[in-house]
Formats: structure tokens, C-alpha cells, sequence
């Protein structure tokens, strides 16, 4: 079975890249996909978080990172998956993501949802959140991929968020 995670990845942090782990063991394939959307203002490129995925989980064999732009669903049928993985770190979020995962599959009933729950470990974590500790000098290894540690941080001395 191929499952698909996506989500903007703005940067990778420890919480997805535990997540891609995890689900990486549950299913034969899994597709990490970068959401490249010209309406979603990011702070990293589509392709600088691909690279940034590649370098945290590029142990992991079965793991292929691609972009995709427009509707999720249309993504999901084109590469030929089985499952949408999203992670939960919260009852607010699942909420929100109990809405998106009846969307989809009230515009095709082979999109189904699987939920993972995050690893309390790393629960508190966002990408919002590394990109402000990169600005005001946190610690960025309690947040982030070592990998990708120093791009992240030369990207908002040269330029703030
Ligand atoms: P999106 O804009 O699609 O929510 P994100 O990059 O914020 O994109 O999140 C992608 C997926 O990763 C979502 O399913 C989200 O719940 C999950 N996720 C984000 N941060 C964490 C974390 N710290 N632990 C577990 N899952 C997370």
C-alpha cells in the first residue's frame, strides 16, 4: 500500500519528521507531498522544502518527496495512493482535520484518512514556531532536523520571516 503525506512543510520540523518515520513502517511506499501553492505565502520554496525533507528522512528507502500544487484530491489519485496521513497533535486539530478528511472523501470515496497521533515528545512543535526560535536565537535542535539547521537559521539572518 502507497500512502500519501502532505502538508507545507515550512520547514520540516521533528514532529513531520517523526511522523514520516512512523508511517514509513506501516506501508509499503510512502510519498511525502509538499504543498506548492501560489495563494499560500511560505517562507522556504517548494523545492528548498523538498531538499530540506530529503536531507532529514533520505534514510528511509521506501520514502519518495514530491510537490504538488491545486486540489489535494487530485494529487492523491495522480500518484497512485491508497491512504492521506495527517498528523494530530491536538483535539482542536483534529477538529479541524475531522472536516478536511470528510471532504475528501465526500469528493471521492476512495480518499480515506489515516490519523497519526504525534508523539508527545514533539507536540508542541511547528514550523511557525522553529522559524520564530530561528529568529530570536532558540534552540533550534529541540525543534528542527539537525540537517537542516543552518540553512534555516542563514535564511532569516539574511532576511527575518
Ligand atoms: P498543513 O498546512 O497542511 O497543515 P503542516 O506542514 O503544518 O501543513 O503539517 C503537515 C502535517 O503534519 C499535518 O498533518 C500536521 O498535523 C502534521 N504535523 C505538523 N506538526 C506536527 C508535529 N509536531 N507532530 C506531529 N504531526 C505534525
Amino acid at each position: 500500500m502507497t500512502a500519501l503525506f502532505p502538508g507545507s512543510f515550512d520547514p520540516v520540523t521533528l514532529g513531520h519528521a517523526d511522523i514520516i518515520g512512523r508511517a514509513s513502517r506501516l506501508f509499503d511506499e510512502l510519498i511525502v507531498a509538499v504543498m506548492d501553492n501560489a495563494n499560500k505565502k511560505t517562507s522556504f520554496t517548494a523545492d528548498e522544502r523538498v531538499r530540506f525533507i530529503e536531507r532529514s528522512v533520505g534514510d528511509l528507502p521506501n520514502v519518495k518527496v514530491l510537490k504538488y500544487s491545486g486540489l489535494l484530491s487530485d494529487c492523491f489519485l495522480m500518484s497512485g495512493s491508497d491512504i492521506i496521513i495527517r498528523g494530530l497533535r491536538s483535539c482542536a486539530e483534529f477538529e479541524r482535520e475531522l472536516d478536511y478528511a470528510r471532504a475528501f472523501c465526500a469528493s471521492d470515496r476512495r480518499v480515506e484518512t489515516l490519523f497519526i497521533p504525534s508523539d508527545p515528545r514533539y507536540a508542541f512543535i511547528s514550523s511557525s514556531m522553529s522559524k520564530e526560535a530561528a529568529v530570536f536565537g532558540g534552540d533550534l535542535h529541540l525543534l528542527l532536523p539537525d540537517g537542516i539547521i543552518v540553512d534555516v537559521c542563514e535564511k532569516f539572518f539574511s532576511g527575518g520571516l
